[in-house]
């Protein structure tokens, strides 16, 4: 097996996309910045290249808030919010149809409301709230940057309208302000790779953080969330990254990628420039690399060639496509 710097170095020529301009302090991300960490069911992590360098979790923070929704509601979240995936962006202006639903907590809508479902009898205590749980997924100490947050609130007028769209279904009880703040301070937790490979694998491994050991959420928990991982998670790209990838995984704007392999390993990458839905392409590339390596694709045959059809054309073997 290649040395993780060997599986990194190999997507180095992979270029293109661009840094997400949605709030100044992305928009200045060095898109040359890439980093990876995987953790193993022991707790042992490799890393390579920036994989200490801190951004902001953005989206990548919407499983965690799954979780720690379904943790404080008892599983009642799973009423609140839908979980099928949309075809559309995830800051679609839509609720579902028939119900008035966020339709998954993949997108913004349903992260909006994943937030302000943890218990807090305040916006600042549920952000305490949140801080806390997803540091023990992390298994250190984390914290909010004000200053994006601050932007992200200020920039996020998408973000705005969907929580008064929320409470117009009387889906949301927050203020649209108090919830739009919640969001934001949670998209705003600075993790670096390490940290955020960390999260995956506590999600991979049952709910138990494998560094520190720690239950952080039940099994049951995890298992629904790495599912809607699995259909929703990569923005309106879900179904082209299961075919090629296989890994239940969440991208974000930051560029970075989280990803749960049941039972196997956590990993996190983070290259900033984003392909057209938002994906980091550098990290959809590794990611690629890194499930082929480990034999991690969900519907892989194990002991048989697993490579998609796609990439054993790219490398000249022969596909019989009758
Ligand atoms: N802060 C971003 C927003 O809600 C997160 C977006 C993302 O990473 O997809 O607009």
């Amino acid at each position: 097996m290649p040395s993780l710097d060997a599986l990194r170095a190999s997507v180095l020529s992979t270029r293109g996309g661009a840094v997400d301009d949605s709030i100044p302090q992305l928009a200045d991300a060095d898109p040359e910045l890439f980093g990876v960490a995987v953790v193993h069911p022991d707790g042992e992590m490799a890393a390579s290249g920036d994989a200490d360098h801190l951004f902001s979790i953005q989206s990548a923070v919407k499983p965690f808030l799954f979780a720690l929704a379904l943790a404080d509601t008892g599983g009642e979240a799973l009423d609140q919010v839908g979980i099928e995936p949309t075809g559309e962006a995830f800051d679609a202006l839509k609720l579902e149809s028939h119900t008035g639903r966020p339709p998954n907590p993949m997108v913004n809508a349903g992260a909006l409301l994943t937030a302000n479902l943890v218990d807090g009898d305040s916006g600042d205590a549920r952000s305490r709230r949140i801080t806390a749980g997803l540091s023990a997924f992390a298994g250190r100490d984390l914290d909010v940057d004000r200053e994006i947050s601050e932007s992200e609130q200020l920039h996020g007028d998408r973000n705005h309208a969907l929580a008064h769209l929320m409470r117009s279904e009387g889906t949301l009880d927050q203020t649209a302000d108090e919830a739009v703040a919640v969001y934001a301070r949670a998209c705003s937790v600075m993790v670096d790779a390490t940290a955020l490979a960390v999260m995956g694998a506590t999600l991979a491994f049952g709910g138990r953080n494998p560094v520190t050991g720690e239950q952080v959420v039940s099994v049951a928990i995890a298992r629904d969330v790495v599912s809607v991982m699995a259909t929703c998670g990569v923005y309106d790209g879900s179904g082209r990254w299961m075919r090629a990838v296989g890994v239940p995984a969440k991208s974000s704007v930051s560029g970075a990628i989280v990803l749960s392999a049941p039972n196997r390993l956590g990993a996190a990458i983070v290259s900033p420039p984003l392909d057209e839905l938002g994906t980091s392409v550098r990290g959809e590339a590794l990611s690629r690399v890194l499930s082929d390596e480990y034999g991690l694709h969900s519907f892989g045959f194990p002991g048989r060639p697993s490579r998609s059809a796609e990439a054993e054309t790219e490398v000249g073997v022969g596909v019989d496509r009758t």
